[in-house]
């Protein structure tokens, strides 16, 4: 688990081509612009890439000169290079970053000390919010509900409920989403395939409240595809992780995106065709089929839902945390020995030293590995904290009673 290290990744994307940028004919052509297959210098591609993004800005009015308009940032590419162009097209407007430290331990902590440099340095104003702190859970939480297999779809309704809510704290008129082509395509395909037509309607560069008091959300790379997100991050040394999240599950939209990437070897239009079809045929005959979802206040929260009792998913998903008495994943040796006291000798100390490759081992082998212990409280020791955790959470999602034993 490391920090992206630009300089080596930079290195395989810029090449020292024979013969000067193919736009500018006086630089040195050093990259390709993916979707041209045209080999440019840095300003080159750098203009290119923002103008790109300018043009679906103007083009969609997504942004009026008074309004206060917040990115909340990932610690991915994606939020940070927007924030970034958002800065260098618009340096006046007023601009509002926003972290949500999600409280998923050994890597929300990495991800906001990343933020906070780059805004520093970026001189854009950031609001954290730490979701333990103010909420009293974290999204490690969900391992004890049956969310445990997929909680990136329990975190994404969280998500979604904060986005609102720290938008009308900090009085934002327009959130912007780091939301690109690749995505949104692969979105679109996986709610096709589920039939959710609506869904489809929904994902709109620029979408308006919905009710007021609510916000204009943007999607200002709609139209760029991740490749060159990545190399424009990448040259312009924006920081992002390349540490995975410890919950990141493979969905059905990471499926069709790996699929589209191999279509695209083919056929390298075939993003651009597929939203063009969708945007301009399908959404449009969705629209004019569809009656408007009947949206009210959640009674819990007070945010939209189109649920039928009234009850938000975000809250909804907050109950199941709430009936969970004991939330106990990692202990430091003196809770440990504090805690096996009430077990009645149940329980089984393990240390992972030389057995660490389990992690990226198949479900099959740790679950051989671990199954005597199936009905015993399993402590892990190993050679970092992070180690052990992520294997506690494995053997969590897997139904064994896993902790991990802070050592360091
Ligand atoms: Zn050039
Ligand atoms: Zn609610």
């Amino acid at each position: 688990m490391k920090h992206y290290n630009c300089k080596e990744e930079l290195k395989l994307i810029i090449k020292d081509y024979p013969f000067l940028c193919k736009i500018c004919k006086k630089e040195k052509a050093l990259i390709e612009i993916p979707s041209q297959k045209i080999k440019a210098c840095k300003n080159c591609y750098n203009n290119f890439f923002e103008n790109k993004i300018k043009k679906t800005i103007e083009k969609y009015k997504m942004i009026k000169p008074q309004d206060k308009v917040g990115v909340f940032l990932s610690g991915g590419k994606d939020s940070s290079t927007l924030l970034f162009v958002l800065k260098k097209l618009y340096p006046d407007i007023n601009l509002q970053a926003i972290f949500v430290n999600l409280g998923i331990r050994y890597y929300s902590d990495k991800l906001e000390d990343l933020v906070k440099n780059f805004c520093k340095n970026l001189e854009v104003p950031l609001f954290i919010y730490n979701l333990p702190e103010k909420e009293g859970y974290r999204i490690d939480d969900f391992i004890f509900t049956y969310f445990k297999n997929k909680v990136c779809s329990a975190c994404g309704a969280i998500k979604r409920y904060l986005f609102s809510k720290i938008a009308k704290e900090l009085e934002l008129n327009v959130i912007a989403t780091g939301h690109h082509l690749d995505d949104t395509v692969s979105i679109m395909l996986n709610l096709f395939f589920q039939g959710d037509f609506l869904g489809i309607a929904k994902l709109q560069p620029s979408l308006p409240p919905l009710f007021p008091n609510q916000v204009k959300k943007i999607k200002p790379l709609y139209t760029t595809p991740e490749k060159e997100i990545l190399y424009y991050a990448l040259l312009n040394e924006i920081p992002f992780e390349n540490f995975k999240c410890p919950h990141a599950d493979i969905t059905p939209s990471k499926k069709i995106k790996e699929l589209l990437t191999k279509l695209e070897d083919e056929n390298r239009q075939i993003k651009y065709q597929l939203l063009s079809v969708f945007t301009k045929k399908l959404i449009p005959l969705i629209k004019s089929n569809y009656k408007e979802e009947v949206l009210s206040l959640c009674i819990k929260c007070g945010e939209l839902t189109s649920s039928q009792d009234k009850i938000c998913s975000r809250c909804k998903r907050v109950e199941l945390l709430e009936k969970i008495d004991n939330k106990t994943l990692e202990l430091t040796k003196e809770e440990f020995e504090d805690y096996i006291k009430n077990l009645n000798s149940n329980w089984v100390l393990i240390d992972l030293k030389n057995r660490e490759n389990l992690l990226n081992e198949s479900i099959k082998k740790l679950k051989r590995f671990f199954n005597s212990y199936r009905d015993k409280h399993i402590f892990l020791t190993a050679s970092e904290p992070e180690i052990g955790y992520l294997f506690t959470l494995k053997l969590r999602k897997l139904n064994f009673k896993a902790y991990n034993i802070k050592t360091v």
